[in-house]
């Protein structure tokens, strides 16, 4: 049996650890469980225990727990994590606080426009990179950053809150250390640059090390606090 409230225990000790010894103010690092495939009865045990923080990456199955949690908790907050289909991007307006994966102008555009149909607060977006330039993986080339950035900055609807990336496994430390420096380094240039750019969602359940290492502000672990998913 894995214990949530205990998985989430571990997990904010280790983040603190991890934070110490690389001189990071630990208070600045946010912490999303990641809840895709788990079932309402695991969103509402880590509710229970404090965790309050949520990233799903398939919209219809996102949208059924956050309907029923909404009715007993409306301090949750909900973050869009996966690749975004045309289609669901106004259901990703209406639903979700945040979205990780805007990698388009034409997607910020959509979202900005469906956005303001409803009267809500701007959603928060983060712009995905493709830091390893992997073929098969989402986000866009680190040179088009800011060329993406600018585009968001105009869309009234949508606050620009940083970077999303989630780096390949590279088999040579060194190798692996330079992506995370690099998206850093992104970050910290698109920072100067925007006043509400202070995220960088960066970190699973297997690279939380590296990534507060190298800047990270926002983790998303999903194994580490609810188990595996293949089951
Ligand atoms: C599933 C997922 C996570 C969580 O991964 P774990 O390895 O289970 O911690 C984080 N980010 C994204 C984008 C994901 O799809």
């Amino acid at each position: 049996m894995i214990s949530i409230q205990k998985n989430l225990q571990t997990i904010r000790k280790t983040i603190i650890n991890i934070s110490k010894y690389y001189h990071r103010d630990y208070k600045k690092i946010k912490l999303v469980a990641v809840s895709k495939t788990k079932n309402i009865f695991d969103i509402q045990n880590a509710i229970n225990n404090k965790q309050y923080l949520f990233g799903e990456n398939y919209v219809q199955e996102a949208i059924k727990k956050i309907e029923i949690i909404k009715k007993t908790n409306k301090n949750c907050e909900w973050h869009f994590i996966g690749s975004i289909q045309k289609n669901k991007i106004k259901l990703i307006a209406k639903y979700f606080d945040w979205c990780h994966t805007v990698n388009k102008i034409n997607t910020a555009e959509l979202l900005n426009k469906h956005r303001s149909n409803i009267s809500f607060s701007p959603i928060n977006v983060l712009i995905q990179v493709n830091i390893s330039e992997e073929k098969t993986k989402f986000g866009i080339k680190k040179e088009e950053i800011f060329y993406l950035a600018k585009a968001i900055k105009k869309l009234p609807q949508l606050c620009l809150r940083g970077l999303m990336a989630i780096p390949a496994k590279n088999e040579n430390y060194e190798d692996q250390c330079l992506l995370y420096q690099t998206l850093n380094i992104y970050f910290l240039k698109l920072k100067k640059i925007y006043n509400t750019v202070d995220t960088l969602s960066l970190g699973m359940s297997k690279d939380i090390n590296l990534a507060i290492k190298y800047g990270s502000t926002l983790l998303r672990i999903g194994t580490s606090i609810f188990g595996s998913r293949n089951n």
